[in-house]
């Protein structure tokens, strides 16, 4: 590891891989669980909400928008109940951080939610987690029982008036889930078809239209730990715009794959690859890399990317130089995500990769816009062809095509996700979809052209 590179610093993932440590209470409670719900309780409600304020700490699902910010939209003139939803239902490709809390430390989703309803005036809440997650969801089952014996949830937590009750739910196994109003859907026992925003911004018209606040697994465990420190000191843990720790997950052609928790800002994207988890393998170099989870496009080993950051400092990087937060893959013409990275090394068919990721989203499409159902539908039969030995020079030019129409054009963001993988990687790697061609036998396999 080079000098310069910083140490993880875990705060969310303290106990993550800690032999002495289960997912029982008692372990909670004998690292001082539960002391920052009872510091939230000598509190005003809204005096929470200004320290997560203070924090400025934004959104681990994937859009990054500040929390505090997001709970300030709570629709609280309405009279009607609030409702808090934990969404657990991690299904980006490449992501797998959200896991490893629910299985190894569920008692510190289940405070930093109790304190969140308390702070937006929750009486009930739930955990909407990936049906994939069996033992998840029994893990999280059993840790909100225990955390309801002594008194932690339910009915007058902490012997006040106040109560909030908390389920489990599991969710319907499709990607779309994870899309706020789709699992909003799904919870209220529908097909998951994302709503159209506006009107059905969930903070107004959510969970039965009435307000509801959806944050992320890695959220409300930072929201114990922004009451432990307080907002302005957690503020100063990474850089500003970019406040807390982010934990990484980085997958593909590196040494140690796995889970990393870093001070946002703290590293740049090739010391994670290169330092952290132990660089490529003998022998190969590095292709390319998605920088959060398989929507953000994907960024070229070789790309400088200039400009200047929102704080007005000027930036000439290549890849390796990127910082990893919120806003230097943004900068990149990228995205940090869901904080999924995907590393590919010189061995990865750039176009088999880019076939892959089409097919997971034609398959996740919920169908309601026809941009995205059939787009994302054409752009796989067509990058599946050019995989059986049927690709033609016009592909990248049609994929891009296809892949402009979807954009822009959909009810959510799902729109975007399957189209910016197809464009980076052809405008990037225009030469492999070239080679791709040229490489494709002139007698074409049938099997192939009835592909498209
Ligand atoms: Fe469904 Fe795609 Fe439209 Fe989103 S963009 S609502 S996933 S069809």
């Amino acid at each position: 590891m080079s000098v310069s590179t910083p140490k993880e610093r875990r705060i969310i993932l303290k106990h993550a891989d800690d032999p002495n440590y289960s997912n029982r209470i008692g372990c909670y409670l004998r690292e001082g669980g539960y002391e920052n719900l009872k510091k939230a309780f000598s509190m005003q409600p809204g005096e929470v909400g200004e320290e997560v304020l203070k924090s400025g700490v934004r959104g681990r699902g994937g859009a990054g928008f500040p929390a505090g910010m997001k709970w300030k939209f709570l629709d609280r003139k309405s009279g009607k109940p609030i409702y808090l939803i934990c969404n657990a239902d991690e299904s980006e490709p490449g992501t797998f951080k959200d896991r490893q809390i629910m299985y190894k430390d569920p008692h510190q989703l289940i405070e930093g939610m109790m304190i969140t309803a308390f702070a937006i005036g929750a009486k009930q809440a739930f955990i909407y987690i990936r049906a994939e997650f069996h033992e998840g969801a029994r893990i999280l089952e059993r840790a909100i029982s225990e955390a309801k014996k002594a008194g932690f949830c339910g009915n007058n937590i902490l012997d006040s008036e106040y109560s909030c009750d908390l389920v489990v739910h599991r969710g319907a196994g499709a990607y779309i889930c994870g899309e706020e109003t789709g699992l909003i859907e799904s919870l209220e026992g529908k097909r998951p078809n994302p709503r159209i925003k506006p009107p059905y911004f969930p903070a107004v018209l959510g969970l039965y239209q009435c307000p509801t606040i959806v944050n992320n697994v890695e959220t409300l465990c930072n929201v114990r730990h922004i009451i432990e420190l307080g907002g302005e000191e957690f503020s100063k843990i990474g850089k500003p715009n970019n406040t807390g720790t982010r934990i990484w997950c980085v997958s593909g052609q590196v040494m140690k794959p796995g889970y990393y928790e870093f001070e946002c800002g703290s590293l740049t994207l090739g010391q994670l690859i290169f330092d952290v988890c132990g660089g490529l393998r003998p022998g190969r170099s590095l292709k390319a890399v998605i920088p959060g989870g398989s929507s953000a496009k994907v960024l070229r080993a070789d790309e400088r990317f200039s400009g200047t950051l929102k704080d007005g400092t000027e930036f000439d990087w290549g890849l390796e130089d990127i910082p990893l937060d919120f806003d230097g893959p943004m900068a990149a013409g990228s995205m940090s995500g869901s904080g999924g990275i995907i590393v590919m090394d010189d061995t990865v068919d750039i176009v088999e990769a880019m076939a892959n990721v089409n097919a997971f989203y034609a398959h996740e499409s919920c169908g309601q816009c026809t941009p995205c159902r059939e787009g994302s539908l054409w752009m796989r039969k067509i990058s599946q062809r050019m995989c059986s030995g049927g690709a033609r020079e016009e592909d990248a030019d049609l994929l891009l095509s296809v892949a402009k129409q979807i954009e822009g054009r959909t009810i959510c963001a799902f729109g975007e996700a399957a189209a910016w993988p197809t464009q980076s990687f052809v405008t990037k790697f225009k030469e492999d979809f070239i080679r791709k061609a040229t490489d494709s036998p002139k007698e074409r396999d049938p099997k192939s052209l009835q592909l498209i």
